[in-house]
């Protein structure tokens, strides 16, 4: 099989799609349902039909093209990412799994190839939170991680509910069929830019990954009670502020005590009132945001933070309540994907680096009803949602050309 990535074709498609955007050049942003992401979607499912793939959709708008494999009683193997953007983003985020899945599709054509699976070019809906407040809508429900009913709820910040938002982009059909069934991919694969700096500090080209990491995210409201800053001295104080002090830390110092790297805590929202500068802050309100590859240990600081709560609560008397936005669990990538990556990059005697994704993506979820795992390629100073997010030709096509030979792989 002699497989050859058409390097200049796929990065004009990528520029190509960079232009249907709300915002100016560099900045890309495609939010979803909005007149331009259906331009987008258009513009792309009609390079899917000029490769001969088959269309479908699904009622979130989820898109699949298929390659028919010679074998349509066996599962699919598949492969894609998304092509929404966040506002003032940049080109490659999510672009580089679809435009690259494409292109490898067709480099496997143009080899001869004929898979026995058929192979899936799959384009989620809505990864970005943008529009409805949640991530990886399409993955969600794909997997069943999302119920129909808990979507029909989400609303956009006009108050239009997904059902009309999704009925007037001309998508039809019950969101509870969109859920796949558990064997519909024998695997699935998302090739992305890394959207950090570890491959290009360690100038290695290829990043396979083997566990995706996932947040859980809480609101935290702390009640004290103001008063003069003059005035009220300091035994009778009830800090709101001073309180939120103690937990930032604690929360901090949770995180560093796990035991692993990969245990990461962040508060990045404090807003504290009323907000003066002689007056005592009797409300605060904190978000924290905890990651981890590894769910128990995860929760184990979401614990200590509860525990820190109760205990800052009791000493400083002010009334502390934890609202939990959402806890989705990591995952592991499939062996026999970081295996099938794995050979892939030998094979083509390219240097690979086992790898943890520590942002999310729709492989988090589709991990749930499928062996996934991801490729990564490096993207430059590690930027990624903002305009000069920047990913080399040849990165690109390198990592088209595994993600390729991986897809011959696990479909022959
Ligand atoms: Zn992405």
């Amino acid at each position: 099989m002699n497989l050859e990535i058409d390097r200049g074709r796929l990065i004009s498609e990528i520029e190509a799609l960079a232009a249907i955007s709300e915002a100016d050049p560099p900045a890309v942003t495609r939010i979803v349902f909005t007149p331009t992401d259906l331009k987008a979607r258009a513009w792309l499912r009609a390079q899917c039909e000029d490769a001969g793939l088959t269309l479908r959709q699904d009622a979130i708008g989820n898109t699949f093209a298929r390659w028919n494999g010679s074998d349509p009683a066996v599962p699919a193997v598949g492969t894609g990412s998304h092509i929404d953007a966040i506002p003032n983003a940049g080109k490659y985020d999510g672009v580089v799994g679809v435009l690259g899945g494409l292109e490898a599709i067709r480099a496997l054509r143009r080899s001869g190839f004929r898979p026995t699976n058929s192979i899936e070019l799959l384009v989620f809906t809505s990864e970005e939170p943008t529009r409805f407040g949640i991530g990886c809508l399409g993955s969600r429900l794909l997997s069943g991680s999302l119920s129909a009913q808990d979507a029909k709820r989400l609303k956009d910040s006009a108050e239009k509910s997904i059902e009309d938002v999704r009925g007037n982009a001309g998508l039809r059909g019950e969101l509870d069929e969109v859920k796949l069934p558990d064997d519909y991919y024998k695997a699935f694969v998302e090739l992305h830019i890394e959207q950090g700096p570890v491959l290009e500090r360690q100038q290695i080209p290829l990043g396979v990954v083997t566990s995706i990491a996932a947040p859980a995210s809480m609101r935290i409201a702390i009640e004290g009670a103001g008063g003069h800053a003059g005035g009220v001295l300091m035994p009778d104080r009830r800090d709101a502020l001073c309180a939120a002090a103690e937990l930032v830390l604690a929360i901090e110092n949770a995180a560093r005590s796990s035991g692993a790297v990969d245990t990461v805590a962040t508060v990045g929202i404090c807003e504290v009132f009323p907000g003066a500068i002689n007056s005592i802050p009797s409300r605060v309100r904190l978000t924290a945001d905890i990651r981890d590859i590894d769910l128990e240990r995860r929760d184990s600081v979401i614990k200590a933070m509860e525990n820190a709560c109760s205990t800052i609560s009791a000493k400083r008397k002010v009334a502390i309540h934890i609202e939990l936005l959402n806890a989705d669990a990591p995952a592991q990538c499939a062996p026999s994907v970081v295996e099938a990556l794995s050979d892939a990059c030998r094979k083509h005697q390219q240097k690979f680096l086992a790898m943890v994704s520590r942002a999310y993506h729709d492989s988090l979820f589709m991990s749930r009803i499928a062996p996934t795992a991801m490729l990564f390629i490096p993207c430059r100073n590690g930027y990624s949602h903002r305009p000069d997010e920047y990913a080399s030709p040849e990165d690109i096509a390198r990592g088209t050309l595994v993600l390729a030979e991986a897809l011959a792989t696990l479909s022959a």
